[in-house]
């Protein structure tokens, strides 16, 4: 077996006194599509953000593509692949989706690897995304579903090997949630590894291979949807005991 993309042992973070996540271990392989659920409150976002560099860990190890990041900044590790999309989107609302699109094309990609030309490169993956329509307007018009597709172009752009995406279908309707999975499965297809975080679980089944189950900061099941679906200590998670 080959090394997973993404590799985290025993991962411990503490708030003060209150420990958010307590030995998590999570592998994540090339092209994968990983989902990660929990009640509100389980630790989800806080997981994430240790991957992505955002928070330090107390203890406990990130690997990424055989080394080891976890002393590394948020830059360093979006340069060697790992992007991320934000729960809420904070797009800069004065500039134009197109500018929002080329500040993380300049600044995120490792310098050997930036476009020649940043404005080409930006209407790529707005195209990819179908916000290319968009690329002129200014950030601050677009409505919930378009703000979503920015958030994940945004993400897009640092050209990463693993996409990990926080509820970017919360708030949206069935066809827009619809549209946002169908987006996912095209990015996955270009072999970038997706973790989905996401409350709307007909998506979660539907576009997973594997399903990780947090509650209150451990990982309580980890399989396919159908093995999720029927694990009881999900069940007693989720309706409480
Ligand atoms: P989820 O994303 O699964 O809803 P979070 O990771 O946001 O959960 O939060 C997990 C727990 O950690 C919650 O109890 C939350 O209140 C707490 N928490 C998250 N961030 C902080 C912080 N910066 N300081 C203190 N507590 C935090
Ligand atoms: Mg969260």
């Amino acid at each position: 077996m080959t090394a997973p993309l993404l590799e985290v042992t025993d991962l411990t973070k503490r708030f003060g006194g209150f420990t958010a996540l307590r030995g998590v271990a999570l592998s994540v392989g090339e092209g994968e599509r990983l989902g990660l659920i929990g009640p509100n409150g389980s630790g989800k976002t806080t997981l994430i953000n240790c991957i992505s560099g955002l928070l330090k860990a107390e203890e406990g190890q990130i690997h990424f593509d055989g080394r080891d990041i976890s002393g590394q900044a948020a830059h360093r590790r979006t340069r060697l692949g790992i992007a991320r999309s934000f729960q809420i989107p904070k797009p800069f609302a004065k500039m134009s989706v197109l500018e929002n699109v080329r500040v993380p094309l300049e600044y995120a990609v490792a310098a050997d690897q930036r476009a020649d030309d940043p404005v080409a490169a930006a209407h790529d993956v707005l195209q990819l995304v179908g916000l290319d329509h968009k690329a002129g307007a200014l950030a601050g018009t677009l409505n919930q579903i378009e703000l979503r597709k920015l958030e994940l172009t945004r993400a897009l752009a640092a050209g990463p090997r693993l996409l990990i995406s926080d509820e970017a279908m919360a708030g949206l309707s069935s066809a827009e949630v619809d549209e946002i999975l169908a987006l996912l499965f095209d990015v996955n297809e270009r072999r970038i590894a997706i973790i989905m975080i996401e409350h709307i679980m007909r998506a979660v089944m539907g576009f997973c291979e594997r399903i990780v189950v947090l509650d209150a900061g451990t990982i309580i099941a980890d399989g396919t949807p159908t093995e999720i679906q029927n694990d009881a200590a999900v069940e007693r998670a989720y309706l409480g005991d």
